[in-house]
């Protein structure tokens, strides 16, 4: 078998394919926001389905691809396996070549065999097959003109009878068919009894599923119905990292080249030894695991939420970390296993690398936030979990205020819990969760309970357009409920909370007791007065009104500008961009719409603009009551997040821009807002998006504090303030040299500058040959690269006696294209040094156990490196 990286195995598979016939397709995003079944791309054939339904045609009947997968929800889902097993991810890479009801099996199993055993080597021993079932052209072609022997073929499943061995389908519904997978077999040696065969093979270290090879056939509905496709497909799907396992020759995908160097800096970072890293190897694998997963996502420009992907981004995340802090890491160290990600998987993706910044400081915000969480968190489970003992139960309803208190994502509690033996109730934290969810959605319906007598009480408002104050209001009604006094009024001008807009605060002043209003709600139609009574207030009374006037002013002012945003985003963004739910209060306002991705940060300052546009252009603001034919005909924005008389409606027009349904309160003209500036705008949950902004004052003091920031800023970088970000980019890229230098093993940076001073020019080569007590073979080899990037034609013999002898030949690449080969010379050194080496022509490294053999080897080196440089002077 040939030695080969896991980037030379993506890429030979794919030119293989190529001279097939196949055209290369990049691959789809993970995020699956076109396939409504999905979260994620679970599978390479998710980007293929409707060419697989024949709902969608493509210009080559052949393709081949490397696509990027998690199976982290819905059917395939692995997120519990990861650390666990040594061959599963929740990210990995599926390599894949496809037939649009072109070829079939025959050339899919020939291909298959051909590219492990040829292309790769593979010995045709080590592979065993398993077909379905009633699929017996398959298994002729296996035995007959593959000649696979009986005992390395096998037949399960049976779909008809409930067992999905060997039939393949992507979910619940979709394309699926009979398959037939490879297994490779690590040895007889691993096996673990007769259980252990291909295909149930999950737990058996014997055998690896590495390929499966589906032949596509039918359409799954729901009911598991299968109707044929129109036309027999092939897919299939390889794991990269388990085909790397197995060409490396190492029995976990987390011991290839994919993931070693991820794990090689986080030992650095917690300065572990090789021992050290196998005793946490679970914790280990969990996070370079996720470290991928976490790069990848973020890198799609995903971020961490509470509902849908972002979700499923902040479990992972927070399960990373909590692996982290199992083996005692409390700073933020994410940002450098994902920068490793990004090393390791950036020429095959080179978007990571184009969102290197930004993933990493995702990363480590996410990081930062949860280790406050876990803080907070990790002392209240802590003495839950005890009061509960082993063998306990944590009941729902704590592990839900974990939940909504502390932001402990479920999946930890129970992770936590369990090992200290204690059960959670999961199903009693659906229900709390749910019962949660019911309560957000009726309006406050939780905190108000509405006291008898209430329903059916009529009460007019007469606080438009902005009336704040009024007397000689007949009380209709006056009761205590649920802890406070509860007052409605024949007139009021009290605005209560509705249409996005909050209820307003105030007093009602009679002769013989005062109503400290603390809310006003709606019930049927009576304006509830909801507060903390002084004296007595009875029906009958007479009193004055008084509403707070600012607060009502901050809502009108905040929900104008509302619909001055509204109408701006849609014609900024498209008429999709219509409101979804709303919150208009004193200070601020948020702003809730569909979209699938987030704003682009020009669209929102454009969408600003307009709005101070308006603002500046002083428009009247007016209502108008009118049928609901009228305001459809004149084309009104009607959003019904309350009650409406059907025939008569309000709307409310800024003159000469909107007009929309609306029973709320507003400003008189556009001026009175003053100035608008939105805050934020993020992900409120899968496919919505919130923007959340701030008028009149707010907006000023927002701005002030701001300018007085960067003017903070300013003063500590001792840069003008135009040039602060200029500034800081500076800073972090000096930081990440500095740390990168910190980072390494293994004794001090050797200095590759004053090395290059040391050395000697033999034509056009620099020729560098030096001894470094102090140095171990990790900072020779720093040394190698730094002179790669420092220096042009070169070659270097270096020693180091840390941690035994070492010698170390580079060459630049120049030279190693005329001939010069670094491991050739340093197999000739080796011995005398007791020790053995190798490496490729431009760096090969050589360990050994004799010290006092290091000076020859060294000389010896140097005079070999010289004659054939000589050599090839010489021509
Ligand atoms: P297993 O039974 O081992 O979980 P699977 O049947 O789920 O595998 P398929 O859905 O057939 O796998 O996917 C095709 C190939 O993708 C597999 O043969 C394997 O090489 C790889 N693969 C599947 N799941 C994972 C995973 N979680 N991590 C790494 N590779 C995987
Ligand atoms: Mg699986």
């Amino acid at each position: 078998m040939q030695q080969l990286s896991a980037a030379e195995i993506r890429e030979r598979f794919q030119r293989f394919f190529e001279a097939r016939g196949h055209t290369r397709v990049p691959p789809a995003p993970l995020l699956a926001r076109d396939d409504p079944t999905l979260l994620f791309t679970n599978s390479g054939m998710v980007q293929f389905k409707r060419v697989l339904t024949g709902e969608e045609r493509r210009d080559y009947k052949r393709a081949v691809d490397a696509q990027p997968c998690l199976r982290v929800a819905g059917k395939h889902n692995d997120f519990e396996e990861v650390g666990r097993t040594p061959r599963h991810q929740t990210l990995f890479e599926m390599l894949g070549n496809w037939s649009f009801g072109d070829y079939f099996k025959r050339e899919a199993i020939h291909w298959a065999w051909e590219f492990l055993t040829v292309e790769l080597g593979i010995p045709g021993e080590r592979i065993a097959a398993t077909t379905y079932l009633d699929d017996e052209e398959a298994r002729s072609i296996w035995r007959d003109e593959i000649g696979l022997p009986p005992e390395r073929m096998a037949t399960y499943g049976n779909i008809a009878l409930g067992d999905d061995h060997n039939f393949w389908s992507m979910g619940e519904t979709g394309p699926s068919g009979p398959c037939s997978e490879l297994h490779y077999d690590r040895g007889a040696e691993l096996s673990e009894g007769p259980e252990c065969i291909p295909d149930h093979s999950e737990t058996c270290p014997r055998w690896l599923e590495i390929w499966n090879l589906v032949f596509m056939q039918f359409d799954r509905s729901a009911d598991g119905t299968l109707t044929p496709l129109p036309f027999p497909s092939v897919d299939t799907g390889m794991g990269l990292e388990r085909i790397a396992s197995a060409v490396q020759t190492v029995d976990s995908n987390y011991r290839t080249d994919l993931f070693t160097p991820i794990i090689d800096r986080l030992a650095a970072h917690l300065g572990h030894d090789p021992q050290d890293v196998e005793s946490e190897r679970f914790s280990y694998q969990v996070v370079a695991d996720h470290s991928r997963a976490m790069t990848f996502l973020i890198g799609e420009g995903l971020s961490p939420s509470n509902e849908g992907p972002g979700y499923v981004l902040r479990r992972i995340t927070r399960r990373a970390v909590r692996h982290l802090r199992l083996m005692g890491i409390r700073e933020p160290v994410l940002a450098e296993t994902c920068a490793t990600v990004i090393e390791v998987m950036g020429g095959a993706y080179p978007y990571l690398v184009e969102r290197r910044d930004e993933i990493l400081a995702a990363v480590e915000a996410e990081e930062r936030k949860f280790g406050r969480t876990l803080e907070a968190g990790s002392e209240r489970l802590a003495s839950l979990v005890e009061a509960a003992g082993a063998n306990g139960t944590l009941s729902g309803e704590d592990a839900y205020r974990l939940h909504d208190t502390f932001g402990f994502p479920i999946d930890l509690t129970v992770e936590i819990a369990g090992e200290r033996g204690v059960e959670v109730d999961r199903a009693g934290f659906e229900a709390a969760m749910s019962e949660q969810r019911e309560r957000s959605r009726g309006t406050r319906a939780g905190k108000f309970a509405p006291a008898a007598g209430l329903e059916g009480l009529p009460s007019e408002f007469i606080g438009y357009p902005n009336e704040t104050s009024a007397d000689g209001l007949p009380v209709l009604f006056a009761a205590e409920a649920g802890g406070s006094a509860q007052v409605v009024l024949e007139r009021t001008p009290f605005y209560a909370e509705g249409g996005g807009q909050i209820g307003d605060r105030g007093e009602l002043v009679g002769e013989r007791g005062r109503l400290v209003v603390e809310d006003t709600q709606r019930v049927g139609d009576a304006i509830v007065h909801i507060g903390q009574l002084e004296g007595t207030l009875a029906a009958g009374d007479t009193i004055t009104a008084r509403v707070d006037e600012d607060r009502r002013w901050g809502a009108a002012r905040n929900h104008t500008a509302t619909h001055l945003l509204h109408r701006a985003l849609r014609d900024v963004l498209g008429e999709q961009a219509k409101q979804a739910g709303s919150w208009v209060g004193p200070d601020g306002l948020r702003f809730d719409f569909p979209a699938d991705t987030a704003t682009p940060r020009e669209a929102l300052r454009e969408v600003e603009r307009r709005v101070n546009g308006q603002i500046r252009r002083n428009a009247a603001v007016t209502p108008t009551e009118m049928s609901l034919a009228e305001a459809q005909a004149i084309g009104a924005d009607m959003f019904f997040g309350e009650k409406y008389a059907p025939e008569r409606v309000r709307v409310m027009r800024v003159d000469g821009y909107s007009a929309e349904l609306c029973g709320g309160t507003h400003v008189a003209a556009t001026g009175q807002i003053g100035s608008f500036r939105i805050t934020s705008e993020g992900s409120i949950g899968t496919g919505l998006r919130r923007i959340e902004a701030v008028s009149g004052t707010a907006a000023d003091e927002l701005v002030a504090s701001r300018l007085e920031s960067l003017h903070t800023a300013s003063q500590l970088l001792g840069a003008p303030e135009d040039q602060v970000p200029t500034r800081i980019e500076a800073l972090q890229a000096r930081l990440r040299e500095a740390e990168k230098g910190g980072a390494r093993a293994g004794g001090p940076r050797l200095d590759a500058a004053a090395a290059l001073a040391g050395g000697q020019v033999a034509g056009e080569t620099k020729v560098i040959v030096e001894r470094y007590p102090d140095a171990d073979g990790a900072a020779l080899r720093g040394l190698a690269d730094d002179l790669r990037a420092a220096t042009g034609r070169f070659v270097a013999v270096i020693a180091g006696e840390r941690g035994g002898p070492s010698i170390l030949v580079a060459a630049s690449r120049d030279l190693v294209g005329e001939g010069f080969d670094a491991a050739a010379i340093v197999r000739e050194v080796a011995p005398l040094i007791g020790g053995g080496g190798g490496g490729r022509a431009e760096l090969a490294q050589a360990g050994g156990k004799d010290p006092g053999g290091l000076d020859q080897a060294l000389r010896e080196g140097a005079r070999l490196a010289l004659e054939a440089l000589q050599r090839i002077e010489n021509g």
